[in-house]
C-alpha cells in the first residue's frame, strides 16, 4: 500500500512526552526549531503523568528528586526556557528526608556525607574508618558521574585515567562487593543499601556507581515540585504549543517509522496519520524502535545491543484518605522505607519470587504533606502512596489465566502492604480510605508503555550499567533516543542527559 502523504514537515519529530521528550522539546521549540511531539496516553509526563481518581489526583511514579536547587541543573534547564519562577521546587527536610525503618533500624538519612559520617560512627564506632572510606569512594564515585560527557565510551574514560579513576576503579562493582570490603555488619548495610533500594535491587546485584549517582545526589538536596508535577510537565508542553510552528499530540499513538536510503523519512500514528521530519527523537523504551521501524533495517550488533533485559518492576498502591491526621500519627516530608528484615538480599528473594510475599518490602510517603497543588486532594484529605517491586511473570501469569484472579492478587498485595502500614504507623487507616487505586506491572506496560512493566529500563547492575550500554545513538543519523534506556533513569539525570544532547544537535548551551 502507498504511504500515505504527509500531513506536514517539521524539523524534529519526538516520539514520548516524559521528562525526555518535553525537556528536548521545550528546549528546541525555544530555539526556533520546528518540533511535533506525540504522545500515546491522554496525559502528558511518562512515568510523571497524573491520573485523577475521584476527589484526588495522583502523580503515577515520581515521588522525589534531586538537582532542583538554584543554580543545579534542573534550575538552569528551567531558566534557559524561562520558567524557573514559574515551576519552583520545595527542598525536603535535609535533617532527615529517608528514614529507613527495618527489625532493630529506624534511622533518618538527610543532607551533608560529613553529617551523616558524624552520626553513622556515633552509631557503630568500630566502623568509623570504614564508613569514612565509603563516604569518600562515594562521594568521588558521583562527581566523576557528573563529568561524564554524551555518549561517553571506553576511550572517553580510559583516555582520562585520572579524572575518571573511580570510575574505572568501580564500574564493576557492586554496593555489596564495597561493604564486603569493608566488613559492614548488617544492620549498617541496610541503613546505607535502603535508600537506594529505590532502584529495585539488593545490595547483591546493584550497580555500585548507580548508587554512588543517587545517594550522592540526594545527599546535595531532595526536592518536590511545589506545584505537583502535573505543573512541571504541563509547563514544558505549554512552553512547545506557543512556539509558533509547533504542534502535540497527545492521545497519538506512533506505530511506525520509516526508512529510506538509510535515514529515517516519517512516522505514521495508529489512525494513518504520516508526517516528516528531518530529525528524531525517542523517549519511549529504544527497543521499541525495533519493531516500528522494522528489526531488518538494523545493523546485526546494533540489534543485539537492543536486546537488554528489563530490570524490576512494582506494585504502587495510591490511597485517597478523608478525614485522618496523617501528621499525628508521625508522617511528614520523609519518604519511609520500610524492610521486613535486615538482609536485603533475602528481602528482594522473597519479592521477586513467583507469589505474593507474605510481608513485602515498600516505600510509602505523603505527597499532600509537602507542599502541593490543591487538585491534589479535597479539602482536609491527603494522599498515602506505596510502591512495593514484584515479580513481573507473577501478573502476566494471572491475567493470562483469568482477570478476576489478576484483580484479586492486586487487591491482596496492596492489602499486605496496608495492614503493615497501619499495624506500624497509622492506625485505624482502613476507617478512613476514599480511593484505594492499584497498579501492577501491566498498568505500567499499558499507560507508559514500559516493556514488562520495567521501571528504570535494564537492571541497574554491572552487567547492564558498563561501557557497553545504550547511548543516545542510533543506527540513523537522524535518529536519537532520549530517556532512561539510553542514559540512566531518574527526572534529573534524563533533564541532565537531555540538555546535553540539545547542546550537541544545536551547537546552543544551555548554561
Ligand atoms: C515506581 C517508580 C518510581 C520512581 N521514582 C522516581 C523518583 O522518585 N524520582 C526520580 O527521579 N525518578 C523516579 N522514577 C524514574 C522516573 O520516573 C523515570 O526514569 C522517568 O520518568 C522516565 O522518563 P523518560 O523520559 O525516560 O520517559 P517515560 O516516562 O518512560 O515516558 C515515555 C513516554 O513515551 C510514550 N510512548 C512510548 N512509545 C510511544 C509511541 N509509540 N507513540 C507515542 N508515545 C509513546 C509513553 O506513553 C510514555 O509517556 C521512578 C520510576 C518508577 C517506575
Amino acid at each position: 500500500m502507498p504511504a500515505p502523504p504527509a500531513r506536514d514537515h517539521f524539523d524534529y519529530a519526538i516520539v514520548g512526552m516524559g521528562i525526555g521528550g518535553l525537556t528536548l522539546g521545550a528546549l528546541l521549540a525555544q530555539a526556533d526549531k520546528r518540533v511535533i511531539i506525540f504522545e500515546q496516553h491522554e496525559v502528558p509526563g511518562g512515568y510523571g503523568h497524573t491520573f485523577r481518581a475521584g476527589r484526588f489526583s495522583f502523580c503515577a511514579e515520581l515521588h522525589y528528586v534531586w538537582d532542583c536547587g538554584r543554580g543545579e541543573r534542573v534550575y538552569r534547564m528551567l531558566k534557559k526556557l524561562g520558567l524557573e519562577t514559574q515551576v519552583t521546587f520545595h527542598q525536603l527536610d535535609p535533617a532527615g528526608f529517608d528514614r529507613i525503618v527495618g527489625p532493630g533500624v529506624d534511622y533518618a538519612i538527610g543532607c551533608g556525607f560529613q553529617r551523616e559520617l558524624d552520626r553513622l560512627g556515633q552509631l557503630f564506632p568500630q566502623h568509623a574508618e570504614g564508613l569514612e572510606k565509603y563516604y569518600r569512594i562515594i562521594d568521588t564515585i558521583h562527581r566523576q558521574m557528573y563529568q561524564l560527557p554524551i555518549g561517553f565510551d571506553g576511550r572517553t574514560i580510559f583516555g582520562h585515567p585520572q579524572q575518571f579513576s573511580h570510575i574505572i576503579r568501580y564500574l564493576r562493582w557492586t554496593l555489596e562487593d564495597l561493604f564486603d570490603q569493608l566488613g559492614f555488619p548488617p544492620p549498617l548495610r541496610l541503613i546505607l543499601a535502603g535508600q537506594s533500594a529505590i532502584f529495585w535491587l539488593p545490595p547483591r546485584d546493584l550497580s555500585l556507581v548507580v548508587h554512588a549517582a543517587g545517594v550522592g545526589s540526594y545527599n546535595q538536596g531532595a526536592y518536590y515540585p511545589r506545584q505537583s508535577f502535573m505543573h512541571v510537565m504541563k509547563s514544558l508542553l505549554r512552553h512547545i504549543k506557543k512556539h509558533p510552528g509547533c504542534r502535540s499530540l497527545l492521545a497519538t499513538e506512533v506505530t511506525g517509522m520509516e526508512v529510506r536510503d538509510g535515514r529515517l523519512r516519517s512516522l505514521v500514528t495508529a489512525a494513518g496519520q504520516r508526517y516528516t521530519a528531518d530529525q528524531f527523537l525517542f523517549d519511549g523504551d529504544a527497543q521499541l524502535t525495533l519493531d516500528l521501524i522494522g528489526p531488518q533495517h538494523f545493523p546485526a550488533a546494533f540489534r543485539r545491543k537492543l536486546q537488554y533485559d528489563y530490570g524490576t518492576s512494582v506494585v504502587s498502591v495510591y490511597l485517597g484518605l478523608r478525614d485522618y491526621d496523617l501528621r499525628r500519627a508521625g508522617f511528614g516530608e520523609q519518604n519511609i522505607f520500610w524492610h521486613p528484615k535486615v538482609n536485603l538480599n533475602e528481602v528482594y528473594d522473597d519479592q521477586l519470587a513467583d507469589r505474593i510475599p507474605p510481608s513485602p518490602f515498600f516505600f510509602c510517603n505523603a505527597p499532600t504533606l509537602r507542599p502541593h497543588d490543591p487538585h491534589l486532594a479535597p479539602p482536609g484529605g491527603h494522599q498515602l502512596v506505596m510502591v512495593a517491586p514484584c515479580s513481573y511473570q507473577l501478573f502476566r501469569r494471572l491475567r493470562e489465566a483469568s482477570d478476576k484472579e489478576y484483580q484479586a492478587a492486586k487487591q491482596e498485595f496492596a492489602n499486605r502492604i496496608i495492614q503493615i502500614v497501619e499495624s506500624r504507623f497509622a492506625p485505624g487507616l482502613s476507617d478512613h480510605i476514599e480511593v484505594k487505586v492499584v497498579g501492577s506491572p501491566l498498568t505500567n506496560e499499558f499507560y507508559v508503555r514500559a516493556p514488562k512493566g520495567n521501571c528504570y529500563s535494564t537492571p541497574l547492575d554491572p552487567q547492564h550499567v558498563n561501557l557497553r550500554r545504550l547511548n543516545y545513538q542510533s543506527p540513523f543519523p537522524n535518529l536519537y533516543y532520549v530517556g532512561a534506556s539510553s542514559c540512566l533513569p531518574g527526572f534529573a539525570t534524563i533533564i541532565h542527559f537531555a540538555c546535553l544532547l540539545y547542546e550537541k544537535l544545536t551547537g546552543d548551551q544551555v548554561d
